[in-house]
């Protein structure tokens, strides 16, 4: 059987994975990435990305693709359909705390397919695409990992493996650890369309996020598309969900007329909240969906996993370049596990809640909250670090 040795294996080459190996191989560590499914894969789940995250890109020289391409969106609104009534907040607000005040709207395919490029002209990088990771061995001073490509199983031998293997992933099962958290019962509809929906609404901001006891939904703007997010019932199946018939309906509730809307694509998904009870086990890390589940409100799942990615990557750079002896695996979890716990399930938990609610229900919880964030510069501040992700990278890195 072919072996390869190295110092850091990647399981999973999404934005995740793509961006922690890359920051490995630039530190001069020796990674190899390997990846159940093809380099070109289109996903069009993740669109946002926050202040920091983008900091994290342009520090490795993968941002071109968010700031040439992608859409910047320094203000969002919380809507209340029923009364037409609007907050707007603005990230501009954050400029003193960051170089890039403001959201980038793009689809994460895009910038994971530069940060691939970035990753393949690096010398310390070996990366392997159709190749899916079957079993790990910890050994306690270095992890064995056998992995199928379409003509072979070849041995890995890496001092650490971290598992970037979304959702469904391996290393966490190899692992034997417990998911916990719940599922939402209903489905979720994802329509995206070039039709120019600014122009329905007055003053619509690139991100929406509109309230309704009987219909929210959550508009975003991509640079080509709109994208429309809404609850659907879990009882319809999913050819009626995806019919043309149901299209129009969405369509003909936004827009308030039978205006033919064309959609790009159409996708159902469903909504998990979900922790890894923990983020490391001896030489083996998880991050991103192998690790935590999110609802997409707030746009957090692949901007935490990507600070989760970082942040692992980092310790490991200390261990075998600086002499760093503490218990990195169990710090890193420390960190991580923490924050996701304390904002990115908190607030997207608190974000899902509010969205089922129209203003009038909730005046105490939240339009009060809305209008004294309006009036108080500090305390709005304060709430822009936290949903920037700013406060929440910073927290996680104080804790000893
Ligand atoms: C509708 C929707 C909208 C969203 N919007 C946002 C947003 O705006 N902002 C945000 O931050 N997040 C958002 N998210 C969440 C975001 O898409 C995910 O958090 C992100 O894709 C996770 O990245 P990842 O690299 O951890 O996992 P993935 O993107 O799932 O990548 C995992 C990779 O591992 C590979 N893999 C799996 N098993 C193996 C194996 N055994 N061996 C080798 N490779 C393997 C897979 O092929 C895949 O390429 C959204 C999610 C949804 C559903």
């Amino acid at each position: 059987m072919k072996r390869i040795d190295v110092e850091t294996l990647v399981v999973g080459l999404g934005p995740v994975g793509a961006v922690t190996a890359l920051y490995l191989a630039r530190a001069g560590i020796s990674v190899a990435g390997i990846e159940a499914g093809n380099r070109e894969a289109v996903d069009l789940r993740a669109s946002t990305f926050h202040p920091p995250t983008i900091s994290i890109l342009d520090a490795l020289g993968v941002s071109k693709t968010l700031l040439s391409y992608g859409l910047k969106a320094p203000v969002y609104q919380y809507r209340d359909r029923k009364s037409g009534e609007v907050f707007s907040f603005d990230f501009s607000e954050l400029k003193d705390q960051t170089p890039f005040p403001f959201r980038i709207q793009c689809e994460q395919d895009k910038v994971r397919q530069e940060v691939l490029d970035a990753l393949e002209a690096e010398t310390d990088a070996q990366l392997s695409y159709r190749s899916r990771l079957l079993f790990l061995d910890d050994r306690g001073d270095h992890v064995l990992a056998w992995v199928e490509t379409g003509t072979e199983v070849v041995q890995y031998a890496a001092r650490y493996v971290i598992g970037c293997d979304g959702a469904n992933s391996v290393v966490r099962k190899l692992l034997d650890l417990s998911f916990e958290g719940f599922t939402y019962p209903e489905k979720y509809l994802c329509l995206s369309t070039d039709y120019p929906l600014e122009q329905a609404f007055d003053g619509l901001s690139n991100v929406n996020y509109i309230s309704d006891p009987d219909e929210w939904l959550v508009l975003l703007r991509t640079p080509r598309l709109w994208r429309v997010m809404l609850p659907v019932s879990e009882d319809d199946d999913d050819e009626a969900l995806l019919s043309d018939a149901t299209k129009e309906g969405v369509f003909k509730r936004i827009l308030g007329s039978d205006q033919p809307v064309q959609t790009r694509h159409r996708t159902i998904y469903r909504v998990h909240q979900r922790v890894c009870e923990r983020f490391s086990k001896g030489r083996i890390a998880i991050a991103g969906d192998a690790a935590h589940l999110n609802s997409p409100m707030g746009g957090y799942g692949m901007n935490s996993g990507i600070h989760d990615g970082i942040n692992i990557a980092e310790k490991i750079v200390s261990v075998l370049q600086g002499g760093e002896t503490g218990d990195i695996m169990a710090h890193y979890d420390r960190q991580r596990r923490h924050v996701t716990q304390t904002f990115v399930q908190k607030q997207s938990i608190e974000n899902m809640k509010s969205m089922r609610k129209g203003w009038d229900q909730d005046r105490a919880d939240k339009r009060e909250r809305m209008e004294i964030l309006q009036n108080d510069p500090e305390a709005r501040l304060q709430f822009l670090i936290g949903q920037s992700m700013l406060g929440s990278l910073k927290e996680a890195e104080a804790i000893a």
